[in-house]
């Protein structure tokens, strides 16, 4: 009988997975592997805020799963997993309308011997009022356009305006990674915009508040990267409001826990995530964050042929912290997973998952980069900035297309972003 891997969400840690699998497996007649994902394509997270800005054009960037199939023989569904039922293994798959509501695909079940559970994770509102209305949050490429949409339109108004003093006011909710590279990177697009034609508009007419409720930016990472983060964003005209917290959204503003209110023409939330609800609702075992509780060997507490992978799963280490959701806990929990998926086919033992902490790095888009490397090479860690920060940076993402294109690919695709560059407009602006 045919046996089915399936692994739930192609993304950082899922794609990279499913790749691995495929390859180990393509021989096995017996065995299937399958992706299921609710997009067509994949784009790597840590670019949704270049997409945000127009510094990336997302269809350029983007992986078909479909192309991916083919090439390693995967099998790929389209659909988004509503609920893992565990008593008759399968994933429930919904049913899919076009935009008049006419049914297109009905719901599917797909069956799983093995299942990898790696949905990522979203922002977390903490149920904060008018959050869900108004804010616009980075978890997926629709929300990123949707982002450039309004960010663009707003543009158009206050650069078309008679008056050439108005101010354009975006307010990011959240001072990790993810708000604090939006806010250089509209700076850097800003400081552009007067050669795409926008004559009258400036940096200088750019607003934009990171606001952080704990006392400090990046509160996960080392306080020296924190505070360096801070005063280059001064340096560039960006507003950091620490120790501010967020209590009410509303079409124009945000308002503090302190009663000020913040105009805001773009409001963006990007303060801490939670995974998604359908795992809880499934009967996994979650913590307060909806995270699936793994073992050390990354199956999921009490299901032996159920595994966790990135955002989605609570990992304790020995410090008693849990694995950061990062790319790079993703990549390690997808090789770690791949292992021993790979072990209990060939009968021997799995192997417990150790998190490796090779440092962090924050791109403040064209202005710096700044983070921290650790590991064995460098006797604890470093603090990096500059032109060595902004390599090890971009090689990230190198190391992610060379995980799922494998290297030649990655080598024509580094020159073909260059050719792209050279001969499109590198502001994506409508
Ligand atoms: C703007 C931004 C910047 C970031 N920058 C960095 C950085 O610089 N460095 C770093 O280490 N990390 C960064 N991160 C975090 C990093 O992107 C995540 O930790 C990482 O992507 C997690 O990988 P994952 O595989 O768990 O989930 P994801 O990469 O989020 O992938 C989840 C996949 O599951 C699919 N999916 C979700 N739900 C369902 C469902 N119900 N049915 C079917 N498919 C589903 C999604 O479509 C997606 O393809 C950033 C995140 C953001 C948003």
């Amino acid at each position: 009988m045919t046996k089915s891997i399936v692994v739930l969400g192609g993304g950082a840690g899922g794609l990279e997975l499913v790749v691995k699998l495929a390859k180990k497996f393509k021989r096995e007649a017996e065995t299937n592997v399958v992706l299921v994902d609710k997009n067509a394509s994949h784009i790597w997270k840590p670019l949704l805020h270049e997409v945000a800005t127009g510094s990336l054009d997302s269809h350029h960037d983007e992986t078909s799963y479909r192309m991916l199939a083919r090439k390693y023989k995967f099998k790929f569904v389209l659909g988004q997993v509503t609920q893992v039922d565990t008593e008759l293994s399968q994933l429930h798959v919904a049913a899919e309308t076009d935009e008049l509501g006419e049914e297109l695909v009905e719901e599917r079940l797909i069956p799983y011997h093995q299942l990898v559970l790696c949905p990522g994770s979203r922002s977390n509102d903490f149920g904060t009022t008018g959050v869900a209305e108004f804010c616009i949050k980075l978890d997926s490429r629709e929300q990123a356009e949707r982002f450039h949409k309004q960010y663009i339109k707003q543009l158009h108004k206050v650069s078309s305006s008679k008056d050439d003093t108005g101010q354009l006011s975006v307010v990011i909710v959240g001072g990790g990674a993810t708000g604090v590279e939006l806010a250089a990177d509209l700076h850097n697009v800003a400081g552009r915009l007067s050669d795409y034609g926008f004559g009258s508009f400036s940096q200088a007419r750019l607003n934009v508040s990171v606001i952080e409720a704990g006392p400090m930016l990046l509160p996960r990472l080392p306080e020296r990267i924190g505070i360096s983060v801070e005063r280059e964003l001064n340096s560039i005209g960006v507003n950091v409001l620490t120790s501010t917290r967020i209590e009410r959204a509303a079409s124009d503003a945000l308002f503090t826990s302190e009663g000020q209110r913040i105009e805001a023409d773009v409001s963006v939330w990007a303060a801490g995530v939670r995974a998604p609800g359908f795992l809880a609702e499934s009967g996994f075992p979650v913590d307060n964050l909806g995270r699936v509780k793994v073992n050390p060997d990354l199956t999921v507490e009490g299901y032996e042929n159920i595994y966790g992978a990135g955002d989605c799963c609570c990992c304790p280490m020995p410090d008693g912290d849990t694995v950061p959701p990062r790319a790079q806990s993703a990549h390690q929990m997808a090789s770690t997973v791949a292992h021993n998926i790979v072990a209990r086919y060939k009968g021997k033992s799995a192997k417990n998952f150790v998190y490796k902490d090779f440092g962090s790095l924050i791109s403040l888009s064209k202005f710096s980069t700044v983070g921290n490397l650790m590991g064995n090479l460098m006797r604890g860690t470093v603090f990096v900035e500059g032109w060595v920060a902004r390599m090890v940076y971009l090689s990230l993402y190198r190391m992610h297309q060379n995980a799922v294109h494998g290297p030649f690919s990655t080598l024509l695709l580094i020159v073909g972003d260059r050719i792209y560059k050279a001969t499109r407009a590198d502001l994506k602006l409508h």
